[in-house]
């Protein structure tokens, strides 16, 4: 048993059984509606309060989620397809139990009696904000309607519940990918095409290249190749062919179900609960950031297509356009050429491992708190032989976080779950595994914070290293962590990231920023060879001619090479083109408009209108219908991005006047981090997220502060 302390919590236990993923959710079923049951039976609309009708509930859904957290995490997680399978189902049991629960009438009278009786001045205010948000769930279920209305808005309710998950399970069990010739991969880092499957019959000799962000990246930035890049992309957005008739269906349940309810559009819906509550004053902010980057656009575009022109003088050079697979491939070379350093060499400075850890550190340092990692030692001590179930695959790892402000104070745990497998999630985010909250019987439940991401596994003594971008997502992601971790709130429907939707981004889009400056950048990275005495053998072996070992840490030329490259004027525009998509999709003039769409036109005219640069309705003869990029898009077409991809962009807005009112000048302002850690982390949703950011910054927020960040790039 090593030093460690003993956290009063201990690690969960990942014991899943496809039978035992169901009785769960099952049991929380049955739980919950024992509860509603009990409430219903012995209070009436007269003596109802808050006491006897919404405390009961609070508690029995902060029990729920902590138990359905960990079956929804093995959806997209578990390396069983059987056990995906059941904890996909059980969410759909939970789901439609809850839209049975908020359709219960007796229920919802007692609710209304509370909200009209309650004092709000005489209520503490996130029991308050419990109470309304509880009350507005019973109209969003249509709790209001009555007889047949109300049968159909249920049934619409589950079909789109049901469509939808048919959507993302899709996306998370594509398997689709291209062979390729070794000529067509030119470029790739050798690293890369050796890890690749190679095929066999008509496919010998060539490699498999899957459709996972991990190799979307690579071939989009390194394949010399315009017709590898093309195929490819091509290809990428159009790998759905289910999902393509999916997509109407959705929006079109989704207007109708607003409509049903008494709202315009679904948009209008759902910002009638966010920071953000009308549409319209959305649209104006995103069509002012078109307006005000049309010139940046314009010069990045114009500085592109000149390398390109130099780079492959084309016969009709007049005729020479960038298109879409062209801007990673360009921006890199750009980069090179601006500062003479290969992209690949910039990697060789963040090697996984060691970039999670330098930024726990870093993370730590700033916030006073400290990561241990949970060894195996430690978990046999405290789960006995259990231990191997305290994580559910082989890859993960996890740590115990503590206060150093605080004598031993536990504050929960984070999970990692880096590489790609069958089945897994596909994309790189956080999940909050356990909310924390207040327990029944006095007491915190602590919470843990799961990160999932999908960087390729070392092979054969070869580093896992990424990219400036993939380590931008993973401080992005351990941003989200830290939110969970620090957040302190009585109820789990609003701890940490449990904000209102359009402010979730805003706290971990900030410390994207640190990461852009000099010296956390450094702090951050580390030569592979400096990592171990295995990697530094890796590193003479690739390069045997080479005298000495490269410096520890990124040296100053790529420094600025990499900052130089984080302005990135068209990857802020193709947020906008999501974003902009996802408001005509759900805030559509009428019905018939709606109709009337053709979704993947309006898709592929939007990404062009916006971004400026041509997809494939400048080559083939398929028009805007040249590729189904609405059928590969996840976060609108989920339950927690649609009518709000703008928190990306509104979120990196807000963020950025943060960082620069009060981070920029010292990053590592330990007096600044504990009063952001009090006021912005630590009330997670338990107030609104206008309330917050605007105490915070102690007026309302600026776009400014953005407009001067996309400036310094040209
Ligand atoms: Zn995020």
């Amino acid at each position: 048993m090593t030093a460690q302390r003993i956290p009063p919590q201990l690690p969960l236990l990942f014991q899943p059984s496809a039978e035992s993923v169901l009785r769960d959710a099952q049991r929380t079923i049955q739980e919950s509606t024992a509860v509603w049951d009990d409430v219903v039976k012995n209070v009436s609309p007269e003596q109802a309060n808050i006491e006897n009708t919404i405390i009961p509930i609070a508690h029995i859904e902060n029990e729920t989620m902590a138990v359905n957290d960990v079956v929804y995490l093995f959806a997209t997680t578990h390396p069983s397809e059987e056990i995906r399978v059941a904890s996909k189902a059980a969410k759909r049991l939970t789901d439609n139990a809850e839209v049975d629960r908020y359709l219960r009438n007796d229920m919802f009278t007692l609710v209304d009696a509370v909200l009209k009786n309650t004092d709000e001045a005489l209520t503490h205010p996130e029991t308050y904000r419990f109470l309304v948000k509880h009350h507005a769930k019973f109209a969003e279920n249509g709790c209001d309607l009555k007889g047949a209305a109300k049968d159909k808005f249920e049934s619409d309710k589950k079909k789109l519940k049901s469509i939808t998950q048919q959507y993302l399970t899709n996306l998370d069990d594509d398997q689709s990918g291209l062979w390729f010739s070794q000529s067509d991969l030119d470029g790739l880092p050798s690293s890369f095409v050796e890890s690749l499957k190679t095929g066999d019959g008509e496919n010998r000799g060539k490699y498999w290249v899957n459709m996972k962000k991990s190799h979307h990246e690579r071939i989009l930035k390194y394949a010399t190749s315009e017709q590898t890049r093309m195929q490819y992309f091509i290809a990428h957005q159009s790998r759905m062919p289910a999902n393509i008739p999916l997509c109407h269906e959705i929006f079109l349940l989704r207007h109708s179900l607003a409509r049903q309810m008494g709202w315009q559009s679904w948009a209008k819906f759902k910002m009638s609960n966010k920071m953000m509550t009308s549409p319209d004053a959305v649209r104006s902010t995103l069509l002012d950031f078109k307006n005000k980057s049309s010139e940046l656009k314009k010069k990045q575009i114009a500085d592109l297509l000149a390398l390109k022109k130099a780079d492959a003088p084309a016969s009709n050079d007049q005729d020479t356009k960038l298109f879409l697979w062209d801007v990673a491939f360009y921006k890199k070379l750009l980069q090179e050429k601006s500062y003479s350093i290969a992209a690949q060499s910039i990697s060789e400075y963040f090697e996984l491992r060691t970039v999670i850890s330098n930024i726990l550190s870093l993370y730590g340092r700033l916030f006073e708190i400290q990561f241990e990692i949970v060894t195996c030692d430690v978990a046999q001590y405290l789960h006995g032989d259990q231990s191997s179930a305290t994580r559910w695959h082989d890859d993960v790892f996890f740590y115990s976080v503590w206060d150093l402000r605080a004598e031993s104070s536990f504050l929960g745990y984070i999970y990692f779950d880096p590489h790609p497998r069958q089945g897994k999630y596909t994309h790189t985010g956080h999940f909050n595994l356990q909310k924390g909250f207040e327990r029944q019987g006095g007491g915190r439940k602590y919470p843990c914070a799961a990160l999932i991401t999908n960087q390729a596994k070392a092979v054969d003594g070869k580093p896992s290293l990424l990219s400036p971008n993939e380590v931008r997502a993973i401080f992005h992601e351990v941003g989200h962590g830290l939110h969970n971790l620090l957040s302190v709130t009585k109820f789990a429907r609003f701890h940490g990231p449990k904000v209102d939707r359009d402010f979730v981004e805003t706290p971990s889009i900030l410390f994207e920023f640190f990461l852009w400056t000099p010296d956390r950048l450094r702090e951050v990275s580390c030569h592979y060879s400096h990592v171990s005495t295995e990697l530094e053998a890796a590193w003479k072996t690739a390069n045997p001619t080479a005298q000495g070992l490269p410096p520890q840490k990124l040296p100053d030329e790529m420094i600025e090479a990499v900052i130089y490259s984080a302005h990135d004027t068209l990857g802020d525009l193709r947020n906008l083109h999501f974003g902009l998509y996802d408001l005509a999709v759900h805030d559509p003039p009428s019905t018939e408009a709606l109709e009337h769409m053709n979704i993947c036109a309006t898709y592929n005219q939007m990404w062009f209108d916006t971004v400026g640069v041509h997809g494939g309705e400048a080559v083939g003869d398929l028009g805007w219908e040249w590729a189904h990029g609405e059928s590969v898009v996840r976060l609108i077409m989920g339950d927690q991005y649609d009518a709000g991809y703008y928190a990306y962009i509104m979120g990196r807005m807000w963020a950025l006047d943060i960082f620069e009112t009060f981070f920029e000048k010292d990053t590592m302002n330990t007096q600044e981090a504990r009063r952001y850690r009090e006021m912005l982390l630590k009330p997670g949703g338990s107030q609104s997220g206008w309330k917050t950011l605007t105490e915070y910054l102690g007026r309302e927020p600026n776009p400014g502060p953005y407009y001067r960040w996309l400036k310094r790039s040209s």
